[in-house]
């Protein structure tokens, strides 16, 4: 799948490389006790340390780096027994310090790979360059007062993994896969919620053209981007802008820009800054990190079936299509109820029902699969009464509907509405002499070569037997009788 841009001068290509800030799913901060709970009231989650009181030491978190360790064995990367964390120095009203704990030279993690799903049912492998540690800042809020701002320290200090990938992505669609499956591997993992909304997952994309072939392009930064929509929109917009600027004679300044959803543009915010503009030196305060090959298998030891292993066995063992698994494992909790319906029953069937129905109407209300009116075992269960042939599939819509509304088991719907289906070849027999008994004209009409009254027939049976009557049996006795 090639993306492409076409200019006034011929095809461009997008190059894109994303750094993704995802905070660790922890309930304290990096280097502090202090809670990390989301909409907590402004700075009430503040320790000494968080609001870099002077003399404060940092202590840091273990949790914090076990989830970096797992995410990296997540990413398929290397971890690194040997990390350091340095300052990096500059200047925000909402970093108390004048510098945030970051890791740079030697990060926790180094090159891994992530593998993305494209719409036309291909894969790419995307590479990792790094991941690494460090505290995240505090909030400036600009709307709460005519003339001043504020400031909330709830968040400084609360733990990121910066996830820096190579420039291996190439236009809006790849880039959407990569973050969605970057964010379904984190969520996975539990290291991270991903909730994009609440800012816990956040991308800097970086966007540069170039003729296939060429050079790579210089990029621009685009900085805090906050949905997987608004990362294509973005980078749209921003290889567009670039096109036009170098159609025009002119050249692409690296510079660092804001996406602004409301006016869909894009919008320079400062010009880059380079590593050393920041000063790193190893924080004098903190110890470099190390642990053993132990510590890493110990943590390798407890990981769950990542979403691609998972695919591939829904594929493999239940039989089912790329686009069944690929969907059914997106969410975790979704490919859990799947296998938990698919227990025993016709595993194409159930995924059917839920990708379908079930899905359709949760959709429809806003609602996950874990806050679905109908449990696992009873999709299962309505997935039984259709195999055994005791509804037809047109019935079973019927109790599927009456489920989700009250939350009854599909054979006790059945049971109180008498909607099994009738399979008693000689009652349907009956009630078909009886059709063509009272319908002389369409008889003969179909007798004469209208193939499509077979159809009126059907119906009519359907109709004496409120949609109950078995259709293979319908068919076989109406093309005997009919002839
Ligand atoms: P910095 O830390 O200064 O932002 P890096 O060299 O670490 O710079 O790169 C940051 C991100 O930019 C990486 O995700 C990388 O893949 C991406 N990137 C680097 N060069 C390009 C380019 N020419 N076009 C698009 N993305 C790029
Ligand atoms: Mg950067």
């Amino acid at each position: 799948m090639t993306y492409t841009l076409k200019g006034e001068t011929g095809d461009w290509e997008v190059v894109i490389g994303m750094e993704v800030h995802a905070q660790v799913t922890a309930n304290t901060k990096l280097f502090s006790g202090a809670a990390t709970s989301f909409g907590a009231e402004p700075n009430s989650q503040v320790s000494m340390v968080d609001a870099a009181m002077p003399g404060m030491l940092p202590v840091l978190n273990k949790y914090c780096v076990e989830q970096a360790v797992r995410t990296g064995l997540g990413l398929n990367a290397q971890i690194n027994n040997y990390s350091v964390f340095e300052r990096k120095n500059y200047f925000y009203p909402d970093l108390p310090q004048g510098y945030q704990i970051s890791q740079f030279l030697h990060p926790i993690v180094g090159k891994g790979v992530v593998e993305i799903d494209l719409p036309d049912g291909t894969t790419k492998n995307i590479g990792v360059t790094r991941l690494h540690l460090e505290q995240d800042a505090g909030k400036s809020l600009h709307d709460q007062h005519p003339t001043k701002s504020f400031v909330d320290l709830n968040r400084s200090g609360s733990a990121l993994m910066e996830i820096v990938s190579e420039p291996d992505l190439r236009g809006p669609e790849e880039s959407a896969a990569y973050l969605s499956k970057l964010r379904m591997i984190l969520r996975y993992l539990g290291t991270c919620d991903g909730n994009m909304e609440e800012g816990s997952m956040r991308a800097d994309v970086n966007v540069s053209v170039r003729k296939f072939g060429a050079e790579l392009g210089t990029r621009c930064e685009i900085k805090n981007v906050n949905s997987v929509k608004a990362v294509q929109q973005a980078i749209e917009y921003e290889a567009r802008r670039q096109i036009e600027i170098i159609e025009g004679g002119g050249t692409i300044k690296q510079e660092t820009r804001l996406w602004d959803p409301v006016k869909m543009e894009t919008r320079s915010m400062r010009s880059k800054e380079e590593a050393h503009d920041y000063r790193y030196f190893p924080d004098p305060d903190l110890l470099p990190l190390e642990f053993d090959d132990a510590y890493v298998q110990s943590i390798k030891a407890t990981l769950p079936e990542l979403p691609d292993q998972k695919k591939h066995r829904f594929m493999k063992d239940f039989g089912l299509p790329l686009y069944d698994a690929t969907v059914l494992i997106a969410e975790k909790p979704r490919a859990e109820y799947f296998e938990s319906a698919a227990n025993d029953r016709d595993p194409k069937l159930v995924a059917n029902w839920i990708l379908n129905e079930l899905m359709g109407l949760l959709n429809k209300e806003g609602k996950d699969i874990v806050d679905s009116p109908i449990a696992a075992h009873q999709i299962g269960g309505l997935v039984a009464l259709i195999q055994d042939n005791t509804i037809s599939g047109k019935i079973a819509k019927d109790v599927f509907a009456e489920m989700y509304q009250t939350g009854k088991d599909a054979d006790k719907i059945v049971e109180e509405k008498g909607l099994k289906q009738i399979t008693d070849s000689g009652a349907i027999e009956k009630i078909i002499e009886a059709i063509i008994a009272a319908n002389p004209d369409n008889v003969a009409g179909y007798k004469a070569g209208k193939d499509k009254l077979f159809g009126f027939f059907v119906g009519q049976v359907m109709k004496e037997t409120g949609g109950k009557a078995n259709p293979a049996i319908i068919n076989d006795l109406l093309k005997k009788k009919l002839s």
